[in-house]
C-alpha cells in the first residue's frame, strides 16, 4: 500500500513550508488510499525539544490532519542505527574519522552538492596502530563511509524514480561519490541524518518518499544506502519550496512566521469576520 510520511525536526515552530510539506505528504497517500504517517527527526539533540514536538502535532491537528500513531520518534531508536553502522563495518565501509570542522576546511579542495565542504579523506587511511591509539584515547570522532570501497561493493549505475513537481521525473541517474566519504554517524550523535532517515523509511515500508527539493541531490546517498543495506527501494516525489517576499526559502531560524500566527492573522482579519475559519 502507498505509504508517505512527513518527517520534520522538532527545532522550532512549524512555518508555512511545513504546512506545505506535510498536506503534500498526506494528499499523496489520501489520493491513493494510503498511509499516512508522522515521523519526529529529533537526533540532534541539541537543537530538538520536546516542546516543539507537541507544538508540531498540535499545528497538524490544527491544519487538520490525521496520521497513524504510534509516531516513531528517532531518538529512541538510537540503537537501530548503532546496529546498521555495525553492519556496514562488519565490511570494512566505515573508518572513524577525528577531523574537526577547520581541518576538513583546511585539507578541502572542493564541494558536496549540497554546499559542503568534500571530506579530503585525510583519516580513511591512517595506519592502524595510530587509528587504534587515538580511539582508545578517547578522542572525539565520526564515523564516515568509504564511497570508493561502498560502490565496488554495488551493482552500478544507481538511480531512482521521481514522479514529483520540482525538476525532472522518470528515472534519475545517481552519483554519490559527488559527496565523497559522507558521515554516517557524528562525534556527538550515533547517526547521521542520511542514516536514519533510510533506515526508518525502510522500517516503516515508506514508498514514496516526499519532501522538499532541497533535499534532492541527498536522494543519490540514500538510494547508496539503500541498496548497500539490501533494503526496500522507494519512489521519490520531491516538491517546491515556499519561498518569502525576497524569494528566500522559509526557515524557522530566520524567524518565519509560525503557523499558528497566520491563523491568528486570518481569524482575526476584518475580512474573516462571519467567515467559517
Ligand atoms: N527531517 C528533515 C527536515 O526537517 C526531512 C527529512 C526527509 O523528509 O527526508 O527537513
Amino acid at each position: 500500500m502507498l505509504t508517505t510520511r512527513f518527517a520534520p525536526s522538532p527545532t522550532g515552530r512549524l512555518h508555512l513550508g511545513h504546512a506545505y510539506a506535510a498536506l503534500f505528504a498526506e494528499r499523496s497517500a489520501r489520493r491513493a488510499g494510503g498511509r499516512f504517517l508522522l515521523r519526529i527527526e529529533d537526533i540532534d539533540e541539541t537543537r530538538c525539544r520536546p516542546a516543539f514536538t507537541q507544538a508540531i502535532r498540535d499545528d497538524l491537528a490544527w491544519l487538520g490532519l490525521t496520521w497513524e500513531e504510534p509516531v516513531r520518534v528517532q531518538s529512541a531508536h538510537f540503537d537501530d542505527y548503532r546496529a546498521v553502522l555495525a553492519a556496514l563495518a562488519g565490511r570494512g565501509l566505515v573508518y572513524p574519522c577525528f577531523c574537526t570542522r577547520a581541518d576538513i576546511a583546511r585539507g578541502s579542495h572542493g564541494q558536496t552538492p549540497d554546499g559542503a565542504p568534500l571530506y579530503p579523506g585525510t583519516c580513511r587511511d591512517l595506519p592502524a596502530d595510530l587509528r587504534a591509539a587515538r580511539l582508545a584515547e578517547g578522542h572525539p570522532h565520526a564515523f564516515r563511509l568509504d564511497m570508493a570501497k561502498a560502490l565496488a561493493t554495488c551493482p552500478l549505475p544507481l538511480s531512482y524514480v521521481e514522479t514529483g513537481e520540482s525538476g525532472e521525473t522518470g528515472h534519475i541517474p545517481c552519483h554519490p561519490e559527488r559527496f565523497g566519504d559522507i558521515v554516517l554517524a557524528r562525534k556527538a550523535c550515533p547517526t547521521s541524518y542520511h542514516l536514519a532517515v533510510t533506515h526508518d523509511d525502510a522500517r516503516q515500508g515508506v514508498t514514496l518518499v516526499t519532501r522538499g527539493a532541497d533535499l534532492r541531490p541527498a536522494t543519490d546517498l540514500h538510494r547508496l544506502l539503500q541498496t548497500l543495506m539490501g533494503w526496500p527501494e522507494p519512489a521519490y516525489a520531491h516538491h517546491r519550496l515556499i519561498t518569502d517576499d525576497h524569494g528566500a526559502k522559509l526557515a524557522k531560524t530566520a524567524g518565519s512566521a509560525p503557523l499558528r500566527a497566520l491563523g491568528l492573522a486570518v481569524i482575526t482579519h476584518p475580512l474573516a469576520k462571519g467567515a467559517n475559519v
